[in-house]
């Protein structure tokens, strides 16, 4: 990316990391995608009564190089997923994604070959929305806990250090199959 991937880890990075996590969070552009009857429920969110406008992203993007966000607010189906895909590898770094609903964050109740059992298997996602279909509010929601993960974003050195220990953890942490109670 740019030159603050070049930054030494210490007070400069912090201070760098700081003030890029505010700008970012406060310009974040989605891409208009909507799949399924979800899409509703984030088209209101342009509408007057929500006002996405007031956190900077009434700008929904028709093109993915130009958009930052991807909300992906449907059930996504097999033939559907290469072009998700292809939109998510066109829009420039840093981006980021919300699976709005049940049917993009597991499935849901299409649990059956047609449909993608979670947007995961194609692009990494960062906030998952519950609901059938969840609402503005709840979306609006997501969205604020995006920006909080935006703005704690680590850069350069403090990146791959938290890589690190993000992979030590993971490689430690007990394997979902054997959790008890969860799937058995
Ligand atoms: S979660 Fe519900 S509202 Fe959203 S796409 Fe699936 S069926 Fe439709």
């Amino acid at each position: 990316m740019g030159i603050e991937e070049k930054l030494p880890a210490g007070i400069i990075l912090g201070q760098v990391e700081q003030l890029v996590g505010l700008v970012r969070k406060a310009s974040v552009w989605p891409a208009t995608f909507g799949l399924a009857c979800c899409a509703i429920e984030m088209m209101a969110v342009g509408g007057p009564k929500y006002d996405i406008a007031r956190f900077g992203m009434e700008r929904f993007s028709a093109s993915p190089r130009q958009a930052d966000l991807m909300i992906v607010a449907g059930r996504v189906s097999q033939k559907m997923a290469p072009v998700v895909r292809q939109v998510y590898d066109q829009m420039p770094n840093p981006k980021w994604v919300i699976a709005m609903g049940v049917c993009a964050s597991s499935g849901g109740m299409f649990n059956n070959y047609a449909i993608v059992q979670g947007v995961d298997h194609i692009v990494p996602v960062d906030v998952y929305l519950p609901g059938c279909p969840p609402r503005p509010e709840m979306l609006l929601d997501a969205i604020l806990k995006l920006h909080d993960q935006i703005k704690g974003e680590k850069m350069g050195a403090h990146k791959r250090a938290a890589e690190v220990e993000a992979e030590e953890k993971a490689l430690a942490a007990t394997p979902t199959i054997q959790l008890k109670g969860a799937l058995r």
